[in-house]
């Protein structure tokens, strides 16, 4: 068995994971890991497009109280009201900082850092860098890494399982696809930051590894996970790719329009438009497409458009280049000349690993940050912009709290019996025949299905039974499923199957949640309960893992200013 050690262990190196990491770094002795399943910059993270959420000029009006109530409202008031007031006071900072690492921020004519309009938010708040804004947040915070002799890559590797010892964080196994070793290393303190779980969704903005590894690891280490019924679609996915067109081709004043060239925007959110918080929209498009007033698509993804067409070339030269570069290459379109057709992907997880107000986990040594983690800050339905400046905020939360931790522990955590490293490392080399029947892809490909028809934008008890049966017909043919490659080196066919195995998982607990939950609140739009219903669902779900299937338990949400009224936009 090899083994390694670190202080702080981070698994995953997007935004989150390598904020944290920086963090954690900044104290010498501490010796940071940081673990990632795809070449680091490969993150999803380097994806993000349209902007990130902070009150930079409030001498111009914007304010703390009006990002935070936009963003409680946008989260039609399941969110923690004390974490969205710790957030929305320290993104400012986190802008800045990052400004003096080298983001090359978009900027205004008088040199200020430039922010644009993003749905939900009554201010314009969305910091960015054309609408490559991830990617330049993630170069940045990578090249601010480089800085740290103390810390250690694992690039490409895949961490099979968490463990866990007498509720105390003991280490991490893993699988590293290029030499086909199997590793233990061990630590004192994790940070979980392993992203989103989109893709047991077909039609999503995700990456192909965006498969959710951590939350259900964590999971099934006997970690709680938290609002997982909430899946955020977002309004524009080109169709039929799935490849996000920013919420900013909207904040640069796009419109939606049907099949009659209507506006429809104004028969949903007359006084917001095309700027209404996603799940508004997103519901607003398949009503529209439902009633006869979309376009038939190839596959059933029928479509509405995103029209730039009146910005003009320069506007959306300067400020979409990446949109435009999309359209034409994957769709033949030129934005500037032409519509761009699109329908509700699947975009986000506001659900995730619960911890508290710091990211951390009921489990000594255990945070989580990022997309992987439920704070509570997006409640129901997250805004736009919000997600990347979570990651920064929480990412430097964790890693500055991992790092205070883990100086203070002394002694590593007891290694585990070599056997149960053993087993681990057989469990996944040893699982999987090549004469077995089931394929994972084809598996992958009926769970997305029942995903994006039962479990998307509208949901009805039926629709959510219906899944749920197939979820757990697909679990009961984990075992069967065939590998034919049996080496270990960069084993894709293998990868495929574990991946599966975690995606089942969740969706399992996506549908339990959504089923139980007997209401319609943000991004969870059940046909058959169409009212909010806060005095019996003005709460936090909970999903422990049992054998038999998630055990549900409910927490009550923090409110501290404002009480919860009636949507409207
Ligand atoms: C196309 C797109 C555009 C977006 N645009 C915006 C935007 O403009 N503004 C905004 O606020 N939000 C945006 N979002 C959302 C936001 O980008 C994400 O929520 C956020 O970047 C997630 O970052 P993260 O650090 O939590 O995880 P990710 O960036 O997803 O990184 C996950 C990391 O975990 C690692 N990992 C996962 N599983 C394993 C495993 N088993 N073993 C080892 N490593 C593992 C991965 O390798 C990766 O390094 C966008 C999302 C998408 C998909």
């Amino acid at each position: 068995m090899t083994t390694k050690k670190h202080d702080v262990i981070v698994l995953g190196s997007g935004l989150a994971g390598l904020r944290a990491a920086i963090e954690a770094a900044k104290n010498p002795e501490i010796d940071v890991g940081i673990i990632s399943k795809v070449q680091l910059m490969r993150s999803h993270s380097v994806c993000a497009e349209g902007g990130t959420a902070a009150v930079l000029n409030p001498e111009e009006g914007d304010s703390f109280e009006l990002h935070a109530w936009d963003t409680i409202r946008g989260a039609d008031f399941l969110c923690d009201q004390d974490v969205v007031m710790r957030f929305v006071q320290e993104s400012p900072k986190e802008i800045m900082l990052l400004d003096h690492w080298g983001v090359p921020w978009s900027r205004r004519p008088d040199k200020r850092i430039a922010q644009r309009p993003f749905g939900g938010h009554t201010y314009n708040r969305a910091v960015f860098a054309a609408d490559k804004t991830g990617f330049f947040e993630m170069q940045t915070l990578y090249d601010t890494l480089q800085k740290y002799p103390n810390v250690s890559r694992y690039d490409e590797c895949y961490v099979t399982a968490i463990l866990i010892k007498d509720n105390q964080f003991t280490g991490v196994t893993v699988w590293d696809l290029s030499s086909g070793d199997f590793l233990f290393i061990q630590g004192k303190a994790l940070v979980i930051a392993s992203g989103g779980a989109c893709r047991m969704f077909g039609f999503t903005t995700y990456s192909l590894t965006a498969t959710g590894d951590g939350i259900a690891m964590a999971y099934r280490a006997g970690l709680s996970l938290k609002d997982t019924e909430f899946v955020q679609f977002h309004p524009t996915g080109l169709v039929p790719s799935g490849i996000l067109i920013t919420e900013a081709a909207r904040g640069e004043g796009g419109y939606l329009r049907n099949n009659k060239e209507e506006r429809f925007m104004e028969k949903y959110a007359a006084s917001k438009m095309e700027l209404a918080p996603r799940d508004i929209i997103a519901r607003a498009e398949m009503i529209e497409i439902e009633e006869g007033r979309g376009f038939e698509g190839p596959d059933g993804l029928d479509y509405v458009y995103v029209d730039l067409r009146h910005l003009g070339a320069d506007k959306i030269n300067e400020r979409l280049p990446l949109i435009r570069e999309v359209a034409i290459k994957f769709n033949f379109i030129d934005p500037i000349y032409a519509p761009i057709p699109i329908r509700p992907a699947a975009h986000y997880f506001m659900g995730g690993i619960h911890t508290d107000i710091d990211g951390k986990t009921p489990v000594e040594g255990i945070w989580a940050a990022g997309e992987a983690a439920c704070i509570s800050l997006h409640g129901a339905n997250r805004l736009g912009s919000n997600s990347t400046a979570e990651c920064l905020v929480w990412g430097k939360i964790a890693g500055d709290k991992v790092a205070e931790y883990a100086s203070k522990q002394g002694a590593f955590p007891d290694v585990p019996a070599e056997t149960e490293i053993k087993d681990e490392e057989n469990r996944i080399f040893g699982r999987f025949s090549a004469d077995a029947k089931e394929s994972a892809y084809e598996m992958r490909h009926e769970l997305q299905k029942i995903m994006d028809s039962e479990v998307g934008v509208f949901r009805t008890g039926q629709g959510l039974e219906k899944a749920l049966k197939k979820v757990k017909e697909l679990e009961q043919k984990v075992p069967a499923i065939q590998v034919r490659d049996q080496g270990r080196i960069y084993n894709t066919d293998l990868l495929s199957a574990l991946e599966i195995d975690n995606l089942l998982d969740l969706a399992e607990v996506v549908v339990v949640g959504a089923l139980a939950r007997t209401e319609s609140r943000g991004a969870h739009s059940r046909r058959d309960f169409p009212q909010r219903d806060d005095e019996n669902w003005l709460k936090h779900t909970l999903a422990h893992y049992t054998a038999e299937g998630p055990k549900l338990e409910y927490i009550p949400v923090a409110i501290t200013m404002w009480r919860p009224v009636e949507r409207k936009y």
